[in-house]
Formats: structure tokens, sequence, C-alpha cells
């Protein structure tokens, strides 16, 4: 199956897509934590967005279509694979449906406040990307990564500022793609603000999985 996660940053993508990947076996494809793989290894590439992803703005198209399309060469996608991330805008969707045709487009949808909220208490792994929040999905022991064991840290792009920020990118660069996966008849939303475990049962609903 291949799969598109949508919804604004913080509404719970990087969660729901741990939780889909692991149902499916299929990998979770973060435009995001390739960049900052690419960031923290200091590659040439990484040195050229550092300052645009702590600024809370988005890459440029041409540059996450090739990190995608490499990834998406790789052996472990051949039976599909959970976009989470990407694509970010209409340029991106559209080169996106030159490579592949994809299955369906899961939109987890939370308003604005409730997304400011929730990203201050955001904790990431920065070895692993692994996602974690100190009330509604914390980590067994206090700063410290479940599944590396890794310090966890506060994101840059994830400080309140910089999150609103990056609300109105997604506004007005991202939502548009609600409407452009609707009128292909592939989009699916979902209730973002339900716990955690509801959201993933609405999900497998809509994608019809059990
Ligand atoms: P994320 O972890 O998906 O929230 O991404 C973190 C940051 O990486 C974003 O704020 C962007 O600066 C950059 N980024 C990730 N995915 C994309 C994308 N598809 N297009 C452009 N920039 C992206």
């Amino acid at each position: 199956m291949k799969l598109i996660l949508l919804g604004a940053p913080g509404a719970g993508k990087g969660t729901q897509a741990e939780l889909i990947c692991e149902k499916l076996g299929i990998p979770q494809v973060s435009t995001g934590n390739i960049i900052r793989s690419e960031i923290k290894s200091g590659t040439e590439l990484g040195l050229r967005v550092k300052s645009i992803v702590e600024s809370g703005a988005l890459v440029p198209d041409s540059l996450v279509i090739e990190l995608l399309k490499n990834r998406i060469a790789q052996d472990d996608c051949k039976n599909g694979f959970l976009l989470d991330g990407f694509p970010r805008t209409i340029p991106q969707a559209e080169a996106l449906e030159g490579i592949c045709a994809v299955d369906a487009v899961v939109e987890i949808h939370v308003p604005d406040t409730a997304i400011v909220n929730r990203m201050s208490g955001r904790r990431t792994c920065p070895t692993c990307g692994a996602t974690f929040h100190v009330t509604n999905k914390p980590p067994k022991k206090e700063g410290v990564c479940d599944v590396c064991g890794a310090a966890l840290i506060v994101r840059p792009d994830d400080d309140p500022e910089v999150v609103r920020g990056r609300l109105k990118v997604y506004h007005e660069q991202t939502e548009p793609l609600i409407a452009f996966y609707r009128e292909r008849g592939l989009l699916k939303t979902v209730d973002g603000q339900l716990p955690l475990a509801d959201v993933a049962a609405a999900i497998y609903e809509a994608l019809g999985i059990r």
C-alpha cells in the first residue's frame, strides 16, 4: 500500500505513521527525518538547508523531490510505503504523480490552537527520529528515547513562535493539497483531536484495514 499522511505540523502524523507502518509492515518515509539526518551529518545538502529548516520555512521543491525519489527507489519501498511530510506543496504532489500512484491520502485534522499547545510538549530523538510528548505520549524514562536510549530534545522548529510561522506555511502551501486529493477521490479525513488510539482506529477504518 502506498499512502500519504497529510496534516499540519503537530497534528500527530509522525506518531500515527509509526503505528500504521508497524501494522502494515511498510517503511515510514519522512522527508523531515531525511533532511534532519543530512543536517546532522553535515552533508553539503544539510548545510544548505539548515537555516531554512530552523526558520520553519520549506526546503525548495526540487531538492525534496530528489530526496524523496531516491528514498522510495530503495528496496524496502517495493511493496509500499507511507509518506509523512511529503508532499507539502502542489508542485511536489504533481511531481509525485509522475513517480508513482498512491492508494490513499489520510488527512489528520487538528485546529491551530490545539496544535500550538501540543507542539510545546513535543520531544524528539535526535538519533533515531522517534517522537514523544510530555503528557500525551511520554517516554518510559523522562528525557530518554524508548527506542535507542538517546537524550530527547525540543526541535528548534517546535518553538511556539516558529510553530505559528509553520502553521502559516501549512495553510498557504500545504492545505491546497486537501482539495487536490479530494478531486482525485483519494482523500480520507480523520479527527486528530481524539485520543491517540482512536485516531489510529479511525485511520484503519478509513483505509479498510483491521
Ligand atoms: P517535518 O519533520 O515533516 O515537520 O519537517 C521539518 C522541516 O523539514 C520542515 O519544516 C521543512 O523545513 C523541511 N521539510 C520536510 N519535508 C518537506 C517537504 N516535503 N517540502 C519542503 N520542506 C520539507
